[in-house]
C-alpha cells in the first residue's frame, strides 16, 4: 500500500508535468471508485486548469483554477496515477509512457492531447473533486504531518499519552499523526526500542523523541530512495521505489535484526502485521 513516502514521490514527479494542464473532459470507466456521482464530477472539473500538485497525508491534492476547487485522489491498496504523453524537456518521455495502464479508472483528457489517468486493479483507491470549504473540513480532520517544521518530539509525546491504544494504531490513525501506514509504522517503533502493543500513554519522553527522530529518518530516506518497491507501486516516472531492501524490520519476519542478531518476529495487531525485535523492543 502506498505511504507518504511513496506519495510524496509520485506528487513531486507530478508536480512537474500537471501544473497549467486544462482538463478538457474526463472519462469515468470505473465509477465505484468515485466517491459522488459521476455526472457532478465530470462537471465540477470540466475546464478546470490543475494550479498545482501537492500531498496531504497520504492523499495526492490537486487545487483546480487557483484552490477554487481541489482534485483529491486516495491510491488506496493498488492506485496509481500516470500521466500519459508528457514530452520531457530534454526530448526523453517519463517511463510510464512506455506502460500501457491495464487498469485504468478515469482517464483525464488534458489540452495539447495529454492525460492523466488513474489506474486501479483492486479500485480502494478513490477520486473525488471537493469545493475549497469541504477541503479545509477535511484538511482540519487530518494530523500533523510528521515532517513538517511545525511538528516536534514534544506534539508526539503529547499526542501518544492522550491514548492508551497500541503505539502502532495511534501511527496508523489519520487524525493523531497523517500518512503514515504499516511500515513506517513498524519502522519507526523498532527505531524508538518500543514495542508496537505498548499503549500509546506508557511512551516516555526520551522514547517519543527517539520514534519522532526515527519517524522522520526512516519517511525522509523513504521520500530520496523513491519510495518503498511495493507490488502496484510506481512513481510518476514509471519505475518501482528503491527502499524495500533497507527496511529494518518490516518484512524481515525470522531475519536477524541488525542491532541486536535476533530472530524479527511478526504479530498481528487489529487484523494488520507489525515487525518487531524482541530483544530490542521489549513488552
Ligand atoms: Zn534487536
Amino acid at each position: 500500500m502506498p505511504e507518504l513516502p511513496e506519495v510524496e514521490t509520485l506528487v513531486r514527479g507530478l508536480h512537474l508535468l500537471l501544473p497549467g494542464c486544462r482538463i478538457e473532459r474526463t472519462r469515468v470507466i470505473h465509477e465505484d471508485v468515485l466517491r459522488q456521482p459521476v455526472r457532478r464530477f465530470r462537471n465540477e472539473v470540466r475546464h478546470r486548469t490543475i494550479t498545482a500538485v501537492e500531498r496531504r497525508a497520504k492523499n495526492i491534492v490537486m487545487p483546480l483554477d487557483d484552490g477554487e476547487a481541489f482534485l483529491v485522489v486516495n491510491l488506496g491498496m493498488t492506485g496509481a496515477l500516470f500521466p500519459q504523453r508528457f514530452e520531457r524537456s530534454n526530448g526523453s518521455a517519463p517511463g510510464s509512457l512506455a506502460r500501457r495502464p491495464t487498469h485504468p479508472a478515469v482517464r483525464f483528457h488534458l489540452d495539447g492531447g495529454r492525460a492523466l489517468v488513474f489506474h486501479d486493479v483492486r479500485r480502494f483507491g478513490t477520486v473525488e473533486v471537493l469545493s475549497a470549504e469541504a477541503w479545509r473540513v477535511r484538511d482540519a480532520r487530518l494530523g500533523p504531518e510528521p515532517l513538517s517544521d511545525e511538528f516536534g518530539a514534544a506534539d508526539l509525546h503529547a499526542g501518544l499519552v492522550r491514548s492508551r491504544s497500541p503505539v502502532r494504531n495511534w501511527l496508523l490513525d489519520q487524525r493523531r499523526i497523517a500518512g503514515v501506514g504499516n511500515i513506517y509504522a513498524s519502522e519507526a517503533c523498532f527505531r524508538a526500542g518500543v514495542h508496537p502493543e505498548r499503549p500509546a500513554d506508557s511512551v516516555t519522553p526520551g522514547e517519543a523523541a527517539g520514534m519522532h527522530r526515527g519517524l522522520r529518518d526512516v519517511l525522509g530516506a523513504a521520500i530520496e530512495h523513491g519510495g518503498t518497491t511495493l507490488q502496484d507501486y510506481r512513481n510518476a516516472d514509471g519505475r518501482p521505489g528503491l527502499f524495500g531492501t533497507l527496511l529494518q524490520v518490516y518484512g524481515r519476519e525470522g531475519e536477524p535484526c541488525v542491532s541486536c542478531g535476533s530472530p524479527v518476529e511478526r504479530i498481528v495487531i487489529a487484523n494488520r502485521s507489525a515487525f518487531f525485535c524482541p530483544e530490542c523492543q521489549p513488552r
